[in-house]
């Protein structure tokens, strides 16, 4: 049965994060730089929240989990041992007449250079090249001298920064199997051909969680921790019908792994990994043994010795972001008025109110609007706004995202009050000015689920 396509378009997601300075494409000045992305205010503020809350499940409300921030350039050993030198490879094929290059396995998602209707290969004048091995990592040199000896890569994952440091921090952290450790930072992938805004990139945010179990155990944490990253999205207000998890065949899964799933959310370019759970097994931490000759083992109170096996969720912040996005996006008439407006679950949303002085000339309206912001600043990202008409400046703070808006109007004057208006029913009632924070705070700590419909 042929899917429901999402009813939003990548484009109208590109140019939203363009016109409100979430996403801008880097180096524009020059020209830019294929798919690389520069964040403004607002992009900023949602990733941090992303950030911050995947760390807080995974951190933070955990007894069992570390964090580490390991570096960007390791020893190059590292990535002999893990196998990302002979093996991180995605295959290439050159087309001789339109001079473009392709993912030999994604041909069915790229377009041919001269006739952007057909696939590459479809047409006569298609002239595919063999395929051949293209390496993912981005060299580098390290230190003055640019030969061999000092070549170097950037990361491509963080997760061989967690392995390398297995024994540091499970002599330190006093956590035995099962216990994990996680990282979020910069990963680096020469994509052949990335794409899709954020979807693919080269330079990317990644959120790893390595998990290490006694060997028995591994089967059962994979199925928990697939259960669990599809139950954060839930949370995350991700619509149910947008998200679903596909086990990999055995053909498509790494020789070392036994189970791997992507959870996957429909963009606007169809069904896609937005996070893959694999169930790693002893592969990585015996490579590192094999190559560094440091035994990266356990050994329990008994004396018995063996091999972790690892669990890895992981993720991108920009694979999420656009994911949120996507799903929050709506465009709808209210009265005679269309407005675009990003239901956005409000620990995601970038400004969690806005506070506006109806008459902003009104001096009693402005102090007590500015005093508002003041005192709510303290604690939450919030705005004051009080430039043009008031439906202008909820549709601004519709359109990024803001959960909700005071408004200080005549009344205030009178009895000390404003007005919350909630930006996904439009609904509003009257607080006492007093007894804003206490509401805000309470209302950042409510569950929330997406109102679009399905
Ligand atoms: P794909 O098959 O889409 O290339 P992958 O299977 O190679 O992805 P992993 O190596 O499993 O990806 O990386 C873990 C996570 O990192 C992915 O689930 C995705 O969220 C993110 N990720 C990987 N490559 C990119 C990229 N080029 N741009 C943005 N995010 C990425």
């Amino acid at each position: 049965m042929a899917e429901a396509a999402q009813p939003v378009t990548m484009d109208t997601i590109v140019s939203l994060c363009r016109r409100r300075g979430f996403v801008f494409p880097s180096s524009e000045i020059y020209g830019g730089l294929g798919s690389t992305y520069d964040y403004g205010h607002y992009g900023v503020l949602t990733k941090n929240n992303i950030r911050s809350l995947w760390f807080r499940a995974m951190v933070q409300e955990r007894d069992d989990i570390v964090a580490l921030d390991s570096a960007i350039i390791l020893n190059p050993s590292v990535w002999e041992a893990s196998g990302h030198v002979a093996g991180f490879t995605d295959p290439l094929v050159d087309c001789r007449t339109c001079k473009l290059r392709f993912r030999a396995d994604q041909l069915e998602q790229a377009n041919c250079g001269r006739k952007p209707s057909k696939r590459p290969g479809e047409t006569p004048d298609c002239d595919l090249t063999e395929p051949r091995q293209f390496n993912l990592m981005f060299e580098t040199h390290v230190g003055a001298l640019r030969d061999e000896s000092s070549a170097a890569y950037l990361r491509p994952e963080t997760a061989q920064g967690i392995f390398i440091n297995f024994k540091n921090v499970s002599q330190l952290a006093r956590r035995k199997p099962p216990f994990g450790i996680a990282q979020v930072g910069k990963s680096f992938r020469n994509e052949i051909t990335p794409g899709n805004f954020l979807f693919r990139v080269r330079e990317f945010e990644q959120m790893e969680m390595e998990f290490f179990v006694p060997p028995a155990d591994a089967t059962r944490w994979y199925e928990y921790w697939v259960e669990a990253r599809l139950g954060w999205y839930r949370n995350l207000g991700l619509r149910e019908s947008n998200l679903r998890v596909r086990e990999h065949g055995e053909d498509e899964r790494s020789h070392y792994s036994s189970a791997t799933s992507d959870i996957e959310y429909r963009y606007p370019i169809g069904w896609q990994e937005l996070e893959g759970v694999a169930n790693r097994g002893e592969f990585d931490l015996t490579q590192h043994t094999q190559h560094s000759g440091t035994k990266l083992e356990w050994i329990d109170p008994d004396g018995n010795r063996y091999t972790p096996h690892v669990v890895e969720p992981a993720v991108s912040i920009e694979r999420i972001f656009v994911a949120l996005l996507c799903d929050a996006y709506h465009e709808e008439v209210v009265g005679d008025r269309e407005r675009v407006v990003l239901r956005l679950h409000p620990k995601v949303a970038p400004v969690k109110a806005a506070i506006l002085p109806l008459v902003p000339r009104d001096e009693g309206m402005a102090t007590r609007a500015r005093a508002l912001y003041e005192d709510l600043r303290r604690h939450h990202v919030v705005e004051h706004d009080d430039s043009g008409q008031i439906g202008r400046r909820y549709r601004r703070q519709d359109e990024i995202g803001t959960p909700w808006a005071f408004t200080v109007d005549e009344q205030t004057l009178e009895d000390e009050t404003v007005t919350v208006r909630d930006r996904d029913s439009l609904a509003q009632e009257r607080l006492p000015i007093a007894g804003v924070r206490a509401w805000l705070d309470d209302a950042l700590e409510r569950d929330w689920s997406s109102p679009q419909s399905d």
